[in-house]
């Protein structure tokens, strides 16, 4: 549109905006850039996108121009003006704080180890009976990642370290693929004592030992777990569903996102799901290099 001359500009824009005051009284709103557009009782209509007239009239988003904060709706946990919300009780505090399972994992300022020294030479669940060596979790202790895995095999045992054998040599690939090294990350169990043959561990051995881990994972506080295997899954996380249903999927643990994938021991067993196992460690890569610090 072109204008005969300056004024003629000025005359449509002055009608422009006296047009969009009206606008803005009609949506009840009090205050417009500092002044008043309506002194009437304001109704709780928020403002938001699509793209509204203030904002293609004016080119600013709605939250700088429409300065009324929306009310709070009144809610069971919201008390009326005027009424004193009642004091919770002691034991709901407590549980509030210490009890709720998704609360937040405060850092503890535990050493790995403070930690260990309180394993010691463990007995307290029947696998202290068939190991050579307790296996504790290793590497890199501001790891942002953290593999969790169920329990030594033969090869840990003997040489008191985690994911050594075939299964942990192609774990170190794994870990490599997404772009680490080994000892840039975290690599425990659940269990620090082998199972004989293999088994897996029994739920009071689990009750046992898991607290040391959940110790380890409070002392660390990677960004993201990646648990592997079904038993691992199902031992450091309550979920029902089986691996193959959940893996591929950001679990919580505590604000820390948790993703569940195949245990590499299963891997060499069925080769054909190594593509599934990739996908998962994309999703982590990817978590990781868009939540950079
Ligand atoms: S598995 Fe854990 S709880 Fe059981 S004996 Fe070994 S270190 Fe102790």
């Amino acid at each position: 549109m072109t204008f005969e001359s300056i004024s003629d500009e000025l005359a449509l824009l002055a009608a422009a905006a006296r047009q969009h005051t009206v606008y803005l009284q009609e949506l009840g709103v009090e205050t417009f850039q500092g002044q008043v557009v309506s002194k009437r009782t304001p109704s709780t209509l928020r403002v938001s996108s699509p793209k509204t007239r203030a904002e293609s009239v004016f080119d600013q988003p709605p939250k700088q121009i429409f300065e009324r904060a929306p009310q709070p709706v009144p809610t069971a946990r919201t008390p009326a003006p005027g009424v004193i919300a009642a004091a919770p009780k002691p034991d709901t505090l407590f549980s509030s704080i210490f009890q709720t399972p998704q609360e937040p994992l405060p850092k503890s300022h535990e050493t790995f180890e403070q930690i260990w020294a309180d394993v010691g030479a463990c007995t307290r669940c029947p696998l202290s009976a068939g190991r050579t060596h307790i296996v504790h979790t290793e590497g890199n202790r501001k790891a942002r990642l953290m593999f969790v895995g169920e329990a030594p095999g033969a090869d840990e045992d003997a040489q008191a370290r985690p994911f050594v054998g075939r299964a942990g040599q192609l774990l170190t690939k794994i870990i490599e693929a997404i772009g680490f090294k080994r000892e840039d990350v975290l690599i425990g169990n659940i269990n620090r004592c082998r199972p004989p043959a293999n088994r897996a561990p029994l739920p009071d051995e689990v009750a046992a030992c898991k607290p040391f881990m959940l110790r380890e994972i409070a002392s660390a506080r990677p960004e993201v777990i990646v648990v592997m295997g079904n038993t691992a899954m199902k031992n450091l996380l309550d979920i029902k569903e089986g691996i193959t249903r959940v893996r591929g999927q950001f679990q919580d643990y505590k604000g820390i996102k948790v993703m569940p994938t195949f245990h590499p021991a299963y891997l060499l067993r069925d080769p054909s799901k190594k593509r599934e196992t990739w996908e998962d460690l994309k999703k982590v890569r990817d978590y990781l290099d868009n939540n950079e610090s």
